[in-house]
């Protein structure tokens, strides 16, 4: 999944390490994670890796990445204490080094200053990165929306884009997951009047499962049970780490006696029980499949309940999400799942193409290259880039594994100008009939800087032969042609003088017409 390695001079930076969770035709698979094998081969030069939020198809990798490189890890506070927890699992947490970044206050990695953008998505403290070169300034947007009124209500920090966009972008990598969505992606805000229609409408508990990273989610529902008079448990070893770790972070703001253990929920009425579960994409073992299955040793779904699925059905999980759907409707319980029902369910934490517009015409780069998506999402990304004319040099489609580099073109002229202060430069100027390709008369040759041809009458005569013994072996078609006759004769003179002289002089062929 998501993993970028970006490099200046012998300097490596890498964004992002994340896991995919692979579908039914990959058999036997339990995760999917990058291809190391450059990674590893380059393993001294790895200066930082730096991670963009939290989400597993960002960090998941990041445990069998620092097995094989030692290089500090950055990160917003909620999303290194997501990678801590994981690390911890794998023994790493230890040798880790974590340091934390926030927004507006960038930090040098070797030649880049690094700064993290706040944006928002479905995952809190998640934001881009503008890495800044000696050659310009990449901007890298993560994964985003740009929700106006996000429940934490930190919004996307667009004057910092605009910024960088007036100061002049070399290349924005930018998300394409919802390029294919017209208009704007909801506010999480629609998830919150959803859930308060269906948490005022119901007799009997209140099940909703969400991936265990939404804190947008858990804060709606905590908030939700406060009034409703429902008691909150959060259930799954996943929800339950990740809610303690955002309450220890103050990052979920739970009141004091809300929160019970699923070991109490027998104890109380059903209409005083709002549970927070994961599994929200049928996954066998999660809580929520076992509940759906009464398998579950604290948690039942009986008659009457309502069972919310607050999540995208990703696509190859549909199966295993259905049947679960299908055992909580057999035990009776009212289920709410992303059906395009409105308000919704669930909203993406991707921006749809009005809001990657926007991200396009406030960074307006030189080079665009769309990333995070299936290949026809990346061609569409390029599509929308090229109508709007925000991206004044080129744009790329990359696939994995693929390298694009820039190239210095100021360092191009540096290295010319050392090329003719060292070897000199030298001007051939040949007169040809433009009707029949003929030498009107013996080619002139200028030099500055390269050996004085005044003093050296066997250099000049023998490099007139080589003009013409060039231009008798050419066609009249190829003689005709200006710029294919001077590159020959450069040719030509360029080996001729470096076996005569030992040097190598830039050879500027001079063609008039006559
Ligand atoms: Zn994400
Ligand atoms: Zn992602």
């Amino acid at each position: 999944m998501n993993m970028m390695a970006y490099e200046f001079d012998d300097h490596l930076l890498i964004v992002d390490c994340g896991i995919m969770f692979p579908d039914a035709e990959l058999l036997g698979v339990d995760i999917v994670i990058p291809d190391l094998n450059y990674v590893r081969e380059n393993r001294d030069r790895v200066r930082a890796i730096v991670l963009t939020h939290g989400h597993e198809d960002h960090i998941g990798g990041l445990p069998y990445l620092l097995e094989e490189v030692s290089a500090p890890v950055y990160g917003t506070p909620f999303t290194l204490a997501l990678a801590r927890s994981k690390l911890v699992e794998h023994d790493l947490a230890e040798s880790a080094d974590l340091r934390e970044m926030r927004p507006h206050e960038p930090f040098e990695v070797g030649p880049f200053r690094v700064e993290f953008i706040h944006l928002t998505h479905s995952i809190i403290d998640s934001g881009g990165l503008a890495l800044t070169t000696p050659l310009g300034t990449v901007i890298h947007t993560g994964d985003f929306k740009f929700d106006p009124t996000p429940t934490d209500q930190h919004v996307s920090d667009l004057h910092t884009l605009a910024d960088y966009g007036r100061n002049g972008v070399l290349a924005l990598f930018a998300d394409s997951t919802n390029v294919e969505r017209p208009g704007l992606t909801p506010s999480e805000r629609a998830v919150s009047q959803r859930l308060t229609q269906i948490m005022t409408e119901a007799k009997g508990r209140v099940l909703i499962s969400c991936f265990a990273t939404s804190m947008h989610r858990l804060q709606i529902v905590a908030d939700l049970a406060y009034r409703h008079g429902r008691k909150v448990c959060f259930v799954g070893r996943s929800m339950f780490q990740n809610s303690e770790i955002a309450m220890q972070m103050g990052r979920l703001h739970v009141p004091p006696g809300l929160l019970v253990p699923p070991q109490d929920l027998r104890k109380l009425p059903p209409h005083q029980v709002a549970i927070v579960i994961s599994g929200s994409q049928g996954e066998p073992m999660s809580a929520m499949a076992r509940v759906a299955v009464s398998g579950h040793r604290w948690v039942s779904v009986e008659p009457g309940d309502e069972v919310v699925l607050s999540a995208r059905v990703i696509p190859g999980n549909e199966k295993a999400i259905f049947r679960m759907l299908d055992h909580l409707y057999r035990r009776g319980a009212h289920v709410h799942y992303d059906d395009g029902s409105q308000p919704p369910v669930h909203v993406s934490g991707h921006g749809s193409a009005e809001e990657l517009k926007l991200m396009l015409n406030l960074v307006r780069p030189k080079y665009f290259v769309p990333i995070h998506g299936e290949y026809r999402q990346l061609w569409r990304h390029l599509e929308m880039a090229k109508e709007l004319a925000a991206v004044s040099q080129e744009t790329f489609l990359l696939g994995s594994g693929d390298v694009l580099e820039f190239d210095e073109v100021e360092e191009i002229i540096l290295k010319e100008r050392r090329h003719i202060s060292a070897d000199g430069i030298v001007i051939p100027i040949l007169a040809i009939n433009e009707h029949t390709g003929i030498l009107e008369t013996q080619p002139e040759i200028v030099s500055r800087g390269f050996v004085p041809l005044d003093e050296a009458p066997e250099l000049v005569e023998s490099a007139r032969q080589v003009i013409l013994r060039t231009i008798e072996k050419s066609n009249l078609e190829e003689v005709g042609d200006w710029g294919v006759i001077k590159e020959k004769i450069r040719t030509a003179l360029r080996k001729h003088f470096n076996e005569e002289t030992g040097k190598r002089p830039m050879i500027l062929p001079v063609v008039l017409e006559v």
